[in-house]
C-alpha cells in the first residue's frame, strides 16, 4: 500500500490518531492547508457532513451512515464511490452497500487509484509478502492467517491458510461480489489445493449478503486437516470448527505459556477448544497434568484427539461443562494449579454491553485466582474488541483488590504478528492476553 501523506495532515501533528472509537469526532488539531483541488469526478459522491471527516483523512475505512450528509449519483451496492469532505475536498475511494450501517468501506486516498482489478492484486501481494517474511516459504503443514482485513488495507477479506488449503471469509458484500475475482488471484498467486469459503455468524443481515459455506476451487479439505505449530500437531476441522478452524491468532500466546511452565506442574486450560494451550504446556513446557475444560463436546473430541496425536493422551484430562460452573466445582473441591488459562468467546459485540462483560471478566478471572497457589501463573484473554486493554487492566485490578491477592502482568500480549494491527484501524487489535504472576 502506498502510504503518501495527505495533503491536510502534516507530520508533525500527525502523532495524535482517533481512539478506537474513531468514528466520533475527536478534538481537532489538525492544521488545514488549503484544499489540493476539489474534486470533479465522474463516479457518484459520498458527502461527508461537516466535523465528520477527520477520522476518514486518518484513513479509517468505515463510513458509518451517520457520518453521510449527503450522497451524489445513484450508486449501486458494490459501486466505487469517491468520499468527499463538506466542502468538496477529496478524501479517498471506497464501495458503497446502502444495506450495511458501513455504507462504505475505503480503499484508497489518492485520486488517481481506481479500485480495480491491479490495485486487489497489489494488496494481496503484499500482504502474502509480509506473512513470507514472517515464516518464510510455506510448509505443507504451516498455518498461519494471510490477509487480514483492514490491517492489510482490504476491508471485508480475511484469507487463513491451513497448508495447502485456503479459507476465505467475505464480511463485505462489495467484496463478496468481487469473489470469483479474489478466488482467481489467489489461485494464482499460491496455488492451493483448495479453497473453502466460511461465512461468519451475523454477517449476512449485518451486510445484507447471501452466502453460504461451499468449496470455491479445488478439492475439499482433507477432515483433519494437520498443522503444526510451534513443535506441536494439531489435527483440526477447518469446514465445520470454529471460526476457520483454528484460533491461529493465539499462537504465540500458547508457545509464552510453555515457556513460562515448569516440568511437573498442574495446568488448568479454560475455554481449551481444540487444546491448544494445555498441548503448548504440556509437549513444550512439560506440565505434568492438565485439565481442559470447554463447553462444547465437539471441541473436546477434537482436542481429545489431538492429545492422542502427540501422544500425551495421559496428562490431559477433559471436563465438559459451563466455565462458571467447573471452576466452582473445583475451588470448592479444593483443588489448587500452578497456571490457569482463561480464554473465552467474545463477551459483548456492542458498547452497551460492555458493562456486563466487564462483570463477567471479573467473576471469571476471580474464580481462576482463587485456584492458583501463590505464586501461579494466570494468562487472561479477552478477544471482546470493545474492552479496552486499560478497562480489562483495571478489572485485573478489581479482582486483585476483591481476592486479597496481589497480581502481576509480567507480559502484555496482543495476537500473533500474522495478525497485525493498522494504526488507522484500532479496531484491528482485538486480542489482550495478560500473563499475570498472582501471588499469595
Ligand atoms: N483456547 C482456545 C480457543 C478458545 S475459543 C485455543 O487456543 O484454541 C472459546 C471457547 O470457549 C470455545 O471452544 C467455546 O466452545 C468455549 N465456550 C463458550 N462458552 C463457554 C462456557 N460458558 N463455558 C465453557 N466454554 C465455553
Amino acid at each position: 500500500m502506498t502510504l503518501a501523506r495527505h495533503p491536510r495532515i502534516p507530520a508533525a501533528t500527525a502523532i495524535n490518531p482517533p481512539s478506537s472509537s474513531s468514528i466520533a469526532p475527536s478534538p481537532c488539531h489538525l492544521v488545514t492547508p488549503s484544499p489540493r483541488h476539489p474534486v470533479a469526478l465522474s463516479q457518484p459522491q459520498i458527502i461527508i457532513k461537516r466535523r465528520r471527516a477527520q477520522p476518514f483523512f486518518y484513513r479509517h475505512p468505515w463510513v458509518f451512515a451517520g457520518a453521510i450528509g449527503r450522497v451524489d449519483g445513484q450508486p449501486a451496492t458494490g459501486e466505487e464511490v469517491a468520499v468527499v469532505a463538506h466542502d468538496g475536498q477529496f478524501i479517498g475511494r471506497g464501495l458503497f452497500n446502502p444495506h450495511s450501517n458501513i455504507r462504505v468501506r475505503l480503499y484508497a486516498w489518492d485520486d488517481e487509484t481506481p479500485l480495480d482489478d491491479a490495485l486487489w492484486s497489489r494488496r494481496l501481494d503484499e500482504a502474502i509478502a509480509a506473512r513470507r517474511e514472517l515464516f518464510g516459504e510455506f510448509a505443507s503443514d504451516t498455518a498461519c492467517r494471510l490477509i487480514y482485513s483492514e490491517a492489510d488495507g482490504i476491508s471485508g477479506l480475511t484469507v487463513d491458510r491451513y497448508g495447502e488449503w485456503l479459507l476465505v471469509q467475505l464480511t463485505s458484500r462489495a467484496l463478496a461480489e468481487r469473489r470469483d475475482l479474489l478466488f482467481r488471484l489467489l489461485q494464482e498467486k499460491l496455488k492451493p489445493r483448495g479453497i473453502w469459503l466460511r461465512t461468519e455468524k451475523g454477517i449476512g443481515e449485518a451486510e445484507g449478503l447471501d452466502i453460504a459455506d461451499a468449496l470455491v476451487a479445488g478439492k475439499e479439505p482433507p477432515r483433519p486437516l494437520f498443522i503444526e505449530e510451534h513443535g506441536v500437531r494439531y489435527g483440526i476441522d477447518v469446514v465445520e470448527g470454529q471460526k476457520t478452524g483454528f484460533y491461529l491468532d493465539q499462537r504465540d500466546n500458547r508457545q509464552t505459556l510453555a515457556r513460562y511452565v515448569h516440568q511437573g506442574e498442574r495446568v488448568l486450560d479454560v475455554f481449551c477448544y481444540s487444546g491448544g494451550f494445555g498441548l503448548a504446556a504440556i509437549v513444550r513446557g512439560g506440565a505434568g497434568e492438565v485439565l481442559g475444560v470447554d463447553v462444547s463436546e465437539r471441541g473436546l473430541a477434537v482436542a481429545r484427539a489431538n492429545a492422542e496425536l502427540n501422544s500425551v493422551g495421559e496428562r490431559f484430562r477433559f471436563e465438559r461443562g459451563k466455565a462458571f460452573e467447573v471452576l466452582e466445582r473445583l475451588a470448592s473441591a479444593g483443588e489448587k494449579f500452578d497456571a490457569v488459562v482463561l480464554d473465552p468467546p467474545k463477551m459483548t459485540r456492542h458498547r452497551a454491553g460492555l458493562a456486563q462483560a466487564l462483570k463477567g471478566y471479573h467473576q471469571l478471572n476471580r474464580s481462576a485466582v482463587e485456584l492458583l497457589r501463590p505464586g501461579g501463573l494466570l494468562v487472561t484473554c479477552s478477544c471482546s474488541g470493545l474492552v479496552s486493554r486499560d478497562d480489562f487492566e483495571r478489572m485485573l485490578a478489581g479482582v486483585a483488590l476483591d481476592a486479597g491477592r496481589p497480581i502481576q502482568i509480567v507480559e502484555s500480549r496482543g495476537a500473533a504478528a500474522d495478525h497485525p494491527m493498522s494504526v488507522f484501524c484500532p479496531e484491528t487489535a482485538y486480542l489482550k492476553c495478560c500473563v499475570c504472576r498472582v501471588g499469595g
